[in-house]
């Protein structure tokens, strides 16, 4: 029994390949630039998928996504997503069912169901990209119903701060997305258009200006995730994304930070770490996504 998994972001869509027959295991993966039409979306993934048969496919979407209605009500970072029915269209050219998950949610559900079941019950990823995801296992199961229930990327760290791509100001994405990382080295160094690969490089390289930013970003990263802590309780928080993989540069920084941020009674009970499953917990959770419907009929 095979299934995809889609994971669609706002700068690449990457896709995996599951099989289930035997033990779960990754037959085939890759990527491509989502595109700005689902049309060319799909030309893109029959040029990757041909000769498979799918008995379910996975999607996750950068935005809120209404089940009741089939339509991703809001998405900040890929507007074209916006008003279409997106499991009917997969469903159409698929011709199987086909589950559709916010991403926060997908990539959370994937680092829990493969790495941490059999641990703990309560628990939060935050994945850091070009927007910031994330989302909670509340009991052992992803928390969640008919529409995304949370967008953890979009809590507010600076009353008084920057305006985010969701019309908000100050929100936990601002200052700790991709532009938003670029935004802060060019408040402190005057650098316009940077790359945010750059800017962690520079910081490894010792440069000063960098590691300012680097500073700031991991002030701004531990604001939102203790405020997340002190809503949620989790046992453990852990951080995803692209930028997750530079944690060389921010990580002790962070922790240093969310164990002063953090509400005192709770500073020993929660643990961060980073995602192992990293940039592909996306797709490992559509995979839970199926294995759990599958379990279900
Ligand atoms: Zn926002």
């Amino acid at each position: 029994m095979k299934i995809v998994s889609i994971d669609i972001g706002g700068t690449n869509t990457k896709y995996g390949v599951f099989d289930f027959s035997d033990e779960m295991r990754i037959l085939t993966s890759g990527y491509f630039k989502t595109p700005k039409k689902i049309e060319i979306m799909f030309d893109l993934l029959s040029q990757s998928l041909t000769g498979y048969n799918f008995s379910m496919v996975a999607v996750g979407v950068p935005g809120v996504y209404n089940k009741v209605l089939d339509k991703i009500v809001y998405a900040p970072n890929l507007h074209l997503l916006e008003h279409i029915n997106i499991k009917q269209n997969f469903e159409d050219y698929f011709n199987c069912e086909v589950i559709i998950e916010n991403d926060g949610n997908m990539a959370t559900f994937g680092e829990y169901f493969f790495i941490e079941k059999e641990k703990i019950k309560n628990f939060v990823m935050i994945t850091l990209g070009t927007g910031v995801g994330g989302g909670v296992i509340y009991n052992g199961d992803i928390l969640g119903g008919n529409t995304t229930i949370t967008e953890l990327g979009h809590i507010t760290i600076n009353f008084n701060g920057r305006k985010c791509g969701c019309g908000k100001t100050g929100c936990f994405e601002a200052y700790c997305g991709m532009k938003g990382i670029n935004e802060t080295y060019m408040e402190v160094s005057g650098v316009t258009n940077s790359k945010v690969d750059e800017i962690f490089k520079r910081c490894q390289s010792k440069d000063s200006l960098a590691k300012i930013s680097i500073e700031l970003f991991s002030y701004h990263l531990a604001s939102g995730l203790s405020s997340i802590a002190n809503i949620f309780s989790p046992e453990k928080i852990k951080i995803g994304g692209g930028v997750s993989f530079y944690q060389n540069c921010f990580f002790k920084k962070t922790v240093k930070y969310f164990s002063k941020m953090i509400f005192p009674a709770f500073k020993n009970s929660v643990t961060l770490e980073i995602s192992e499953l990293k940039n592909n917990a996306g797709l490992y959770g559509g995979a839970a996504f199926c294995i759990k419907k599958l379990s279900n009929h």
